[in-house]
């Protein structure tokens, strides 16, 4: 069996007693042997349902050590698991609902109307809920549970191949209707590995917090996944606030930890990072968005070991990463990449670049997406020459570090300048008043597009437009500098903290694209 579902299996036989799991609401612990045995019962449970290989399985849930069971099952019946993001509107949820053609849907209670608005109209026979920290906390009887009770705790065997899907992804869609990214088994199982002999890999001995959305890959394969690959040990969150990171950190002793930089940005603000006591973390690793420069800076002045990766769902994600050991060196770079991914930077033609010259960014390797479902032009698209086409823009100097410049869609053309919203970021973020900012380019008929910038503030601070313009001056040239400044009480983000640049766009002129 090739699959992820046999990875309790293969523990279990070499260490029953070892945690997996620990619901980060009631402290609740899983062995590999209860995960095995309990995801046996599910699988079965599932089958009973009718659900077999190839059938997809939604999830519309809050993290829970039962979410990555109901992975595991899914798996085990080489069935193929749709995790989605609960924030998104019903109609969304339809779309993918829809798409993946999903016949039964696992929901939380906090997620049990939108799931079940967005499944009119779908294949969705059956919407079985998990139960939310809360009622897990009040010890309250479950239909999930009723159902592993019932069920047999004899392995369904199912004859599943390295190359069958296990999971449909869908990207965040900050670029448009979110595509379903074709992950399978193998991408797993080399994700895995890559992450584990990366210079600070995971090992067996390693606690994990997984306090991102788990809907969303970078919570799920930097670490999580990796992690119970190798037999290491997770704590969930239901929820992240800083507060309960924090506390979570220090109370299950954790020694590795994924976030996306506005997580980040959330631990270093909290009033409790002074006290808290943080040194069991060996690293902390974000992703999944530009890291400001000042934010890494000031996390490792807090005492946390701290470096950015780079990756994608379509990459399961690990690409590349940084040494925390370089962290503050070669900050703003993402690293090298990690064992069994190639990288180059090239031009349209696919021919690599020369060191420091920018252009597209191709990843091949195992861990590499087979495509994306139901769309064989986006797949052409993406998948060309053997390469993955990221669609980011990026360089890589003469030691073979890799800095992500912006994503092709963002870059503003402005006066036949090329300007990457990145590098502008990276620029204000270092003025003490700004707290979140994003660089747009809007319409101008002078210039073609025009920088504009949309700040939030840091509470109390007091900065004109006019400040901000004439500060960003003096660090980068004036053709890159915002001409305007609009001023926001948040930046609007995606579930995973990415900057909905769309939305912005959208806001000012009336035309997203
Ligand atoms: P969609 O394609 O629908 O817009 P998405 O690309 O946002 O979705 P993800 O796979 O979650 O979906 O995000 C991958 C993207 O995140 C990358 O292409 C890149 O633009 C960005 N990214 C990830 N890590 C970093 C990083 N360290 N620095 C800069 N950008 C990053």
């Amino acid at each position: 069996d090739n699959g992820i579902g046999n990875w309790p299996t293969l523990h279990r036989v070499r260490h029953p007693h070892r945690v997996a799991l620990i619901d980060g609401v009631t402290g609740a612990e899983y062995t590999f042997e209860q995960l095995d045995l309990r995801t046996n019962a599910l699988a079965a449970a599932l089958r009973v349902r009718g659900v077999g290989k190839g059938d997809r399985v939604a999830l519309v849930t809050l993290n829970s050590p039962h979410m990555l069971e109901v992975m595991f099952a899914v798996a085990k019946l080489g069935a193929v698991a749709v995790p989605i993001n609960w924030r998104l509107q019903a109609p969304e949820v339809n779309y993918i609902l829809r798409d993946s053609g999903a016949r039964l849907a696992f929901v939380s209670p906090q997620t049990a109307a939108l799931a079940r608005a967005a499944a009119e109209d779908t294949e969705v026979s059956e919407l079985i809920e998990i139960p939310s920290g809360d009622q897990r906390a009040a010890g309250d009887a479950s239909e999930y549970e009723d159902l592993i009770a019932a069920a047999d705790t004899e392995r369904v065997v199912v004859d599943v191949d390295a190359d069958d899907l296990s999971m449909l992804m869908y990207t965040s869609g900050t670029t448009g209707f979110p595509k379903g990214a074709m992950l399978t088994h193998a991408n797993h199982h080399w994700n895995g590995i890559n992450n584990l002999t990366a210079g600070d890999g995971v090992g067996p001995r390693d606690v994990n917090i997984a306090s991102a959305p788990l809907f969303h890959i970078g919570a799920l394969g930097v670490i999580t996944l990796p992690l119970l690959y190798i037999g290491g040990t997770t704590v969930v969150l239901e929820t992240f606030t800083p507060d309960a990171w924090l506390a979570a950190v220090e109370k299950h002793g954790v020694t590795v930890a994924f976030a996306v930089p506005a997580m980040w940005a959330a631990i270093d603000a909290s009033p409790a990072i002074a006290t808290a006591d943080l040194s069991s973390l060996r690293f902390g690793i974000s992703g999944g968005a530009p890291c400001p420069v000042v934010l890494i800076e000031s996390l490792n002045a807090h005492g946390v070991r701290f470096c950015e990766g780079f990756g994608l769902t379509e990459t399961a994600p690990n690409v590349c990463v940084l040494a925390v050991e370089e962290a503050i060196e070669y900050a703003g770079s993402v690293g090298k990449p990690v064992l069994h991914v190639e990288m180059k930077v090239a031009d349209d033609g696919g021919r690599e670049v020369a060191p420091g010259v920018i252009g597209e960014l191709l990843v091949r390797g195992p861990n590499v997406f087979v495509g994306y479902w139901n769309k064989p032009e986006a797949t052409a698209e993406a998948l060309r020459d053997g390469w993955f086409h990221t669609g980011d823009l990026a360089t890589c100097d003469e030691e073979g570090y890799y800095r992500i410049v912006d994503r092709k869609k963002d870059m503003i053309v402005t006066g036949g300048e090329n300007v990457y919203a990145s590098e502008v970021e990276q620029a204000m973020y270092r003025h003490p008043a700004v707290a979140e900012v994003a660089v747009i380019g809007l319409p101008d008929e002078k210039w073609g597009e025009s920088v504009t910038a949309v700040v939030a503030t840091k509470p109390g601070a007091d900065v004109s437009e006019g400040d901000l313009i004439a500060w960003t001056r003096e660090q980068i040239a004036h053709f890159k500098s915002p001409r305007a400044v609009h001023f926001v009480e948040a930046l609007p983000r995606t579930a995973t903290g990415k900057v909905l640049k769309r939305d912005l766009r959208l806001q000012w002129t009336g035309d997203g694209s």
